[in-house]
């Protein structure tokens, strides 16, 4: 009798935990030994060292993804009242990020190829009040940028990159992040990057967006008690800071495994009814989620679980359609594309240190759980 394979878990982060435990503590120990927990010197080395992965001029440590849009949206102009255009195939957080800024948040559907907002159809939505536009990363591929820059040049627009699931993604030799007015990243723990606890950065090359972010973040002070702008308490702790500038040399070899592992995955689903996600001509995934479609989806999760694979959906219900955020759905235009992929997608289990053997695993129950039951 053939012994059962241990259960694939969607994710496991205390395996990285156990990984780099050394050096974690590390970072946790010359904190301590710093005696300084917001904000210093451990927090500006990441922001310079993170800036120079991105191939951008500058970044500033903030609280969580979801700020860092908000304040990288001030800081590049947007005021209350404005319109900001996004594609309705995001998560919530992506919203939360544009409304905090007090903007209006505008949704676009998406490509049904490369699931990023689709920019053919940005320009049917822009009014006098639009501002800018937030094009997501998403599952770590990077939106059609050319078509977006030149819409926004066209436009007077701004557009700030929702970069929190493309850390080290590329889009024609282009970083994720070093193609905006400014962008945004999250370090939640299950991002490409992730802090131990919650953290964020904006990233720009403008000088004028880094002096405004970094005023945002800080209740706005320019000099100790001196406020020249309306701001948010929003900094990136030192032990974060620390932390992710430890990881960060790591980044490009995680995201290497993680394209290793997606491409075992699409050549395996080649022949198979499954649609494998497509790495558009001139793109660099990194592959934050794999994420396949299938009709009969709740049938192939619980086969796979069955066989002893745990899977996720990312995302179950469009933003339009969740009871906080219906009044979002555009009267009579059509987020048709976004709604079926919230209804299809299932995400498998891909991270770095997933191993060879749990691909295989994932591969064959995959494989079984898309064949028609056998009689
Ligand atoms: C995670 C995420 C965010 C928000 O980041 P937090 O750090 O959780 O606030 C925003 N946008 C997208 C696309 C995300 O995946």
């Amino acid at each position: 009798m053939r012994t059962r394979a241990p259960r694939v878990r969607f994710l496991d982060l205390s395996r990285q935990v156990e990984e780099h435990r050394e050096l974690l503590q590390g970072a946790i120990d010359e904190t301590l030994d710093s005696g300084r927990f917001v904000l210093g010197e451990q927090v500006d080395r990441f922001e310079q060292a993170f800036a120079g992965y991105c191939r951008a001029r500058s970044c500033i440590g903030v609280a969580s993804g979801t700020d860092a849009l908000t304040i990288a949206l001030r800081a590049v102009g947007v005021q209350p009242g404005d319109e900001v255009v996004t594609v309705a195939n995001t998560c919530v957080p992506t919203i939360v990020g544009i409304e905090n800024a007090g903007a209006v948040p505008v949704l676009v559907d998406a490509d049904p190829s490369s699931y990023t907002i689709d920019p053919s159809r940005i320009e049917e939505v822009l009014t006098l009040r639009t501002r800018a536009i937030v094009p997501v990363h998403f599952y770590g591929q990077c939106a059609g940028m050319d078509p977006i820059l030149a819409l926004a040049g066209a436009h007077g627009l701004k557009v700030v990159e929702d970069c929190a699931q493309s850390h080290g993604a590329e889009y024609n030799g282009r970083r994720a992040g070093s193609m905006g007015d400014a962008a945004a990243f999250s370090f939640y723990p299950t991002k490409n990057l992730g802090a131990l606890g919650d953290a964020g950065a904006v990233v720009t090359s403008d000088p004028e967006v880094d002096r405004r972010a970094r005023l945002l973040r800080n209740y706005g002070e320019a000099e100790r008690f001196h406020h020249v702008l309306r701001g948010w308490n929003s900094r990136l702790d030192t032990l974060q800071a620390a932390l992710l500038a430890a990881k960060l040399p790591f980044l490009d070899g995680w995201n290497e495994r993680r394209r290793e592992l997606a491409a075992r995955y699409t050549a395996a689903f080649a022949a198979s009814s499954v649609v494998a996600p497509l790495e558009i001509d001139g793109s660099r995934h990194v592959y934050h989620l794999y994420v396949v479609r299938v009709d009969d989806r709740e049938a192939f999760r619980a086969r796979l679980a069955s066989l002893g694979v745990d899977t996720a959906v990312h995302y179950p219900v469009p933003v339009h359609h969740q009871e906080a955020y219906r009044a979002l759905a555009p009267p009579g235009r059509s987020l048709a594309v976004s709604e079926r992929l919230a209804a299809t997608v299932v995400s498998l289990p891909l991270y770095p240190e997933l191993t060879d053997g749990e691909v295989e695993s994932v591969i064959e129950a995959a494989l079984e759980s898309f064949q028609p039951a056998r009689a």
